[in-house]
């Protein structure tokens, strides 16, 4: 797989290159203000390497789902702005995806300039599982430049227009972004240093269940918190309250607990509310007695001191998922105890998925403290989980 590093050494002054970040940050649901940069901080070592080459950058990028057709609420345009003032300097944004207003405006770029495409996802045929209606997309973010860099780690796992089809139709590179969540990934996974813990939380056990059987076999221990838990829980035989419960997984969960000996360790006390609600009244329980009518929002201190016992051994960590509903103060507790221990770790520690990278910075806690902070959540996941990549498939050919 060539990079970005190899492209400049070729020599890129003057050459149209398009590069695909991610750059599909929160926004608030009114000001539509960004409610976290993260992603797009992430993107300049790239973006930056290549204009100091003097490249004229074209870059396209995802904003959340909208349905295939242009709509101002998904405009890329506050990303625009932002991105501008980080480079501290002036980012146009095309009117259109790959159309006559995006021509337009490549054309006019100078040497080192940086244009912002519209939403990639403006255009149906993007996400489209009909090869030829990809294709004629692809050809014609193709027509926007002579090279494509991807480095939209985060998008990655999908076979889209502007990840997959249009590395086949330009010569392509890997970004530095997508380059070090690769090396991160192989440590992961080619004989991780040890003991090696994983520790998995956030919502939904079923989104996660893959990766816990393909990771189970190679961990030395599986901390398992979030709303996933009480599906575990229910599994040992207890009660949960109206907790986030998956019934129909109950007994993947018995199955999992059975083969894991022992090494899968849950939470031993948890945060109850009498509803979802900052300002409802909480208590904290052993985890096998949960009251019929509370509800579990996060994982109690106990749980951080036995979490913490593990991670203090530990020499490569991987987490992924919040340990409670971080959002809630009141439910804060755990997810940050979690993280001030996974940033104390010895050794190698990951954190993987979108709204953990965002707890970490919503809590205030120190960033260069983790060995790396993955900007893909569903893409680092499925790389655990050992299936082929298309974006990754592609630039390596
Ligand atoms: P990531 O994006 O890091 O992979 P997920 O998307 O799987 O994480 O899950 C994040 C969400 O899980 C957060 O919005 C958080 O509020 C929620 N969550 C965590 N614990 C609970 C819980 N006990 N009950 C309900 N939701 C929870
Ligand atoms: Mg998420």
């Amino acid at each position: 797989m060539r990079s970005v590093d190899d492209l400049i050494a070729e020599g890129v002054s003057g050459r149209r290159v398009l590069l695909r970040a991610d750059l599909n940050v929160p926004l608030d649901k009114t000001t539509r203000d960004i409610t976290d940069d993260g992603r797009i901080r992430a993107s300049l070592p790239t973006l930056q390497a290549l204009r100091e080459a003097g490249a004229r950058v074209v870059v396209s990028a995802h904003l959340g789902r909208p349905k295939g057709t242009p709509d101002p609420q998904f405009s890329l345009a506050p990303v625009a702005a932002r991105l501008g003032e980080l480079l501290g300097a002036d980012v146009p944004l095309a009117g259109d995806v790959a159309g006559e207003d995006a021509r337009a405006k490549v054309a006019a770029l100078a040497d080192g300039d940086v244009l912002l495409l519209e939403n990639v996802r403006f255009e149906a045929a993007e996400t489209s599982k009909d090869d030829a209606e990809r294709g004629e997309l692809a050809d014609r973010f193709a027509a926007l430049a002579d090279v494509y860099v991807d480095d939209a780690f985060g998008a990655v796992h999908r076979k889209h227009a502007s990840v997959f089809d249009v590395a086949q139709r330009l010569p392509h590179y890997a970004g530095r972004l997508v380059a070090r969540e690769l090396e991160v990934l192989t440590r992961l996974t080619t004989d991780p240093e040890r003991p090696y813990v994983v520790v998995l939380g956030g919502s939904k056990v079923s989104d996660k269940l893959a990766v816990i059987e393909a990771l189970l076999p190679k961990v030395d221990r599986l901390l398992v918190g979030g709303g996933m838990c009480f599906t575990f829980l229910a599994a040992q035989g207890h009660g949960v309250g109206s907790s986030l419960l998956e019934a129909d997984q109950v007994e993947t969960c018995r199955r999992l607990l059975a083969e894991a000996d022992g090494r899968i360790v849950l939470p031993v006390d948890v945060v109850c509310a009498d509803r979802f609600a900052a300002d409802a009244n909480v208590s904290v329980v052993p985890a096998d007695a949960i009251p019929d009518d509370l509800m579990g929002l996060d994982i109690g201190p106990l749980s951080v001191d036995l979490f913490t016992a593990e991670l203090v051994e530990a020499r490569t960590v991987f987490w992924n998922g919040p340990m409670g509903v971080f959002e809630l103060a009141p439910f804060a507790a755990g997810t940050r105890g979690l993280a001030e221990a996974v940033s104390a770790v010895e050794g190698l520690s990951v954190v993987g998925g979108g709204d953990s990278a965002a707890a970490v910075r919503a809590l205030g806690l120190d960033e260069d403290a983790y060995g790396h902070i993955s900007t893909g959540g569903g893409a680092s996941l499925e790389y655990l989980e050992g299936r082929e990549l298309p974006g990754l498939a592609v630039l390596a050919d």
